[in-house]
């Protein structure tokens, strides 16, 4: 197996042993980059030098005998953390040209155990989208089928797991963008228990939603990953103030008795037959492992949709107030005087589905409209965390399909928004409600394109979230396929 090739665990090992040095598996992750990066384009920007930096000082502190579980490994992040001295776009034009003062606490927390930050990945501009086709750099290729999407909006993340271009990344889900595109390219993707990683420096969307995660090659990786991600965090007020458990500790392989609550709003008609049959399939597997499955409804399902397009955008308007060419990011030139500089730079710098969001997002929230929309849309919200208390009483996990359809085509969904909004039918009322949930490969279709089985827990039981997958990956191995490229 190439280095490249490795999980954090796996390399963490070869560096322990000295078999390898973090500059040198550096080196060897870069050298993939630079082979295949032209067909799938992961990353808007690659850190070369900063990244073979931090990986000389973490072969110092290896060699000192200071090492943690991410010394030394090379990691890819989402460009919407924002990263001191190195470029933080949101693929946007609004932002191309910003260089953070500071960075997020994730990628602080990176940094001090040593990881080594390669660049930044690809995604939808301002996270909005589940293709990555929004980007104001270019699409990313799926590397399982270079013909079609990596899932978005942490389409980038996604891809550069897949195509070996990092040993992990983050990704950030706001309704669906760690998870989606981790079933789109066949990779882990977890989305923590909102409050659980601190959002401070992770260019807001919908604040209320958004989270930052890992997305790995095996459920391990997660565990790793969010030990160091998780925590509470003084500079951002929605991070939760507990003890963080050792999730590593916890994937023991075994889930007998554990409550498997399949919803039946999810198993539904119009959803591709392959992924049905898959995920069907997994159930079974995870029976045989002992588990014991449970009908359960979440009855305010089909209400998710519809909320979340008022909640997101409701907030997206707010947030997005900020980017008015006066403080950061683009500027238009030969403004009239300064309201026509604000609004010469917007028209100019936000790519067209961003438009869309803020304007949605400012009629839900105008006078007049705001009682029949957002705090209509806030009130199901709370119907919909409900549904998800009631159904946790009779299960301890709830399984459904992470997507409706395997990746599709590139330029298949950009005429019809709606049809887009649907890939995330399935990931979005996890977020509304806050829970945690994670992606990981369940099978393929006859065209070999991967297919994500969505494991949801209870808010902050990402344990046994992880456990649970953890055991079904063990026993049926399919994450270790590979795409060919
Ligand atoms: N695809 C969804 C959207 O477009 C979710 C995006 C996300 O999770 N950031 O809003």
């Amino acid at each position: 197996m190439e280095i490249y090739e490795l999980t954090i665990h796996e390399l963490h090992d070869k560096l322990k042993k000295k078999e390898v040095s973090s500059v040198e598996a550096t080196g060897a992750v870069f050298s993939r980059i630079v082979s295949i990066e032209d067909k799938v384009h992961s990353f808007v920007t690659v850190s070369r030098d900063e990244a073979l930096r931090q990986a000389e000082e973490a072969d110092k502190r290896i060699a000192s005998g200071d090492m943690r579980p991410l010394t030394g490994i090379p990691i890819a992040v989402k460009d919407i953390f924002c990263t001191e001295g190195v470029r933080t776009t949101c693929s946007s034009k609004i932002l191309e040209n910003f260089i953070p003062p500071y960075d997020s606490t994730v990628v602080a927390r990176l940094k001090s155990e040593g990881a080594v930050i390669l660049g930044k990945t690809n995604m939808d501009e301002f996270a909005m989208g589940s293709s990555t086709e929004t980007s104001r750099f270019g699409i990313t290729r799926n590397p399982w089928d270079l013909d079609r999407i990596p899932g978005g909006s942490s389409g980038g993340s996604a891809a550069s797991v897949a195509a070996s271009e990092c040993i992990a990344s983050i990704g950030t889900d706001t309704g669906g963008s760690i998870r989606q595109p981790a079933a789109c390219c066949g990779i882990v993707g977890l989305k923590p228990t909102y409050g659980r990683v601190s959002r401070y420096g992770m260019i807001a969307f919908a604040s209320s939603l958004d989270q930052g995660g890992p997305m790995t090659k095996d459920v391990k990786d997660a565990a790793i990953l969010l030990q160091v991600m998780a925590g509470h965090d003084g500079m951002d007020s929605t991070s939760v103030n507990t003890p963080v458990p050792d999730y590593s500790k916890g994937l023991s392989g075994n889930i007998k008795g554990l409550k498997i609550g399949l919803p039946r709003e999810y198993f539904i008609e119009g959803m591709d037959k392959e992924v049905d049959a898959a995920v069907r399939r997994a159930v079974k597997e995870l029976e045989g492992l002992g588990a014991e499955v449970v009908d359960i409804s979440l009855p305010h399902t089909e209400y998710a949709v519809a909320v979340y397009y008022l909640i997101a955008t409701a907030e997206a308007s707010s947030n997005l107030a900020r980017f008015d060419g006066a403080k950061y990011g683009y500027r238009a030139a030969q403004a009239k005087d300064l309201l026509d500089m604000y609004k010469r730079s917007r028209a100019e710098g936000f790519g067209p589905e961003v438009k869309r969001r803020i304007m949605l997002g400012t009629y839900a929230l105008s006078s007049g409209y705001y009682d029949a929309y957002y705090l209509k849309a806030q009130k199901v919200r709370t119907l919909i965390q409900n549904d998800f208390v009631d159904a946790f009483k009779r299960c301890d996990v709830i399984v459904t399909p992470t997507a409706p359809t395997p990746a599709f085509k590139i330029g298949e969904k950009t005429a019809d928004p709606l049809q887009m909004y649907l890939s995330d039918i399935f990931t979005i009322s996890v977020n509304l409600a806050g829970l945690p949930a994670i992606s990981l490969p369940c099978g393929f279709t006859s065209g070999n394109l991967p297919i994500g089985l969505q494991i949801i827990g209870k808010g902050f039981d990402d344990e046994t979230l992880l456990r649970a997958a953890h055991a079904y990956e063990q026993a049926t191995e399919r994450h270790k396929k590979k795409a060919s490229l």
